[in-house]
């Protein structure tokens, strides 16, 4: 299986990931309505989420976003062209959300490498989910950093993909869930300032970006749709449409698989997103719900996904693709790189070649067996599974 984008296929149906629009008598990806081949998908990554991990034992140790730019590279799929360094961003951008006490004392942690009582109770730092770590502002500062660029990049429309974004569960004023700042929040923001007026934001990881609803959950120019597992934590987001009918949740049981993603798909997400007319779609892929991942109990494969990244595409002129939550560093690695195939057209090999496969064969996880101790704050069996 290390030799294969595919994963595992949980109970359902597949999905055509031979996207490439030749010979389709009509586009499936709708490219042509927002000119087809005008402009390139681009890719926002950066070096820091090489050698940044949470701590020793915490879930964001494993590399993630750097497998994904290795992969992509070694498959041949990322060019130089293609590939745009994420900036960093600067305190006061965060701060058209955050609130400013919040971010310097963030920053102030990362210089100190410790908080107080206080801080800790106050913004949920330096607790085991939300750890004092050496970049644990400049980490998250280049996410939001990254996802404010995109929002630039997509004023006059195109395709980004950002999988160091996502991190939704973020506060105006504290942590939460792995989660220092809320950059689909700064997404959303910033799109706005740059054009786009109704923008649709899509969920599918395995939690409810509880961030994003308590940002967004009565403005009517923003649609949520979200997919999560009922009861994980934050435990937020049970199934109905709240807010100004514009947050939609779905709660679903332990054991999703592919043909009931397919259903939701096509019964709940795409017709919410087309009849909303968005002028952006912000697509939070999260690959916590695959099958493999140590901390949800979704059994989604990563064809559940792709089919979704692609079932949005040409919907809106704008697409933005963020990651999320994804746990497991070979499910991960090889689900969001094969987002970024599927965003380019490019045919999913059955077999990766001996690059990649190299790549894959290195990355290293042994599980996740001391987390519920660790998180000595939560008190039940679930909450050993927090974040992203
Ligand atoms: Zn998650």
């Amino acid at each position: 299986m290390i030799t294969t984008l595919g994963g595992v296929r949980g109970a359902g149906k597949r999905v055509d990931v031979q996207m490439g629009c030749g010979g389709l008598t009509s586009c499936r990806s709708g490219h042509s309505r927002y000119g087809h081949g005008v402009k390139r998908p681009l890719f926002i990554g950066s070096e820091i989420y090489r050698g940044s991990p949470y701590g020793g034992w915490h879930p964001l140790r494993v590399p993630r976003v750097s497998t994904v730019m290795d992969l992509s590279r070694a498959l041949g799929w990322l060019p130089a062209q293609a590939y745009v360094p994420s900036p960093r961003a600067k305190p006061d951008t965060l701060t058209v959300w955050h609130t400013p006490d919040y971010v310097a004392a963030l920053h102030a942690a990362e210089v100190a490498q410790q908080v107080g009582d206080a801080v800790k109770a106050r913004h949920a730092l330096g607790t085991p989910s939300n750890p004092v770590f050496p970049e644990m502002y400049r980490r998250p500062a280049t996410a939001a950093g990254g996802s404010l660029l995109a929002s630039e990049l997509l004023a006059k429309g195109g395709i980004v993909y950002h999988p160091a974004g996502g991190t939704h569960h973020g506060m105006p004023d504290r942590a939460g869930g792995f989660c220092y700042l809320n950059d689909p929040v700064l997404a959303i923001l910033s799109l706005r300032r740059n054009g786009a007026r109704r923008i649709a934001y899509v969920d599918i990881d395995a939690h409810h970006p509880d961030g994003v609803e308590v940002a967004f959950g009565d403005d009517t120019d923003v649609l949520m749709v979200s997919v999560h597992e009922d009861e994980l934590w934050p435990r937020t987001g049970p199934t109905g449409v709240t807010g100004q009918r514009s947050i939609i949740n779905l709660a679903v049981p332990r054991g999703l698989h592919d043909d009931d993603m397919a259903l939701i798909q096509d019964q709940v997400i795409l017709p919410n997103v087309t009849g909303f007319k968005p002028d952006a779609i912000v697509l939070q892929c999260g690959a916590d719900g695959v099958e493999e991942d140590p901390q949800a109990h979704l059994s989604l494969s990563n064809q559940a996904h792709w089919a979704i990244v692609q079932s949005v595409m040409g919907l809106a002129p704008r697409l933005l693709v963020l990651g999320g939550g994804g746990y497991n560093p070979w499910s991960v690695g090889r689900l969001w790189t094969g987002v970024w195939g599927i965003l380019n057209g490019f045919a999913i090999p059955d077999r990766v070649n001996p690059g990649s496969e190299t790549i894959l064969r290195s990355l290293r996880f042994d599980g996740n067996p001391s987390m519920a101790a660790q998180l000595s704050d939560h008190s039940d069996t679930r909450s050993n599974r927090l974040g992203l």
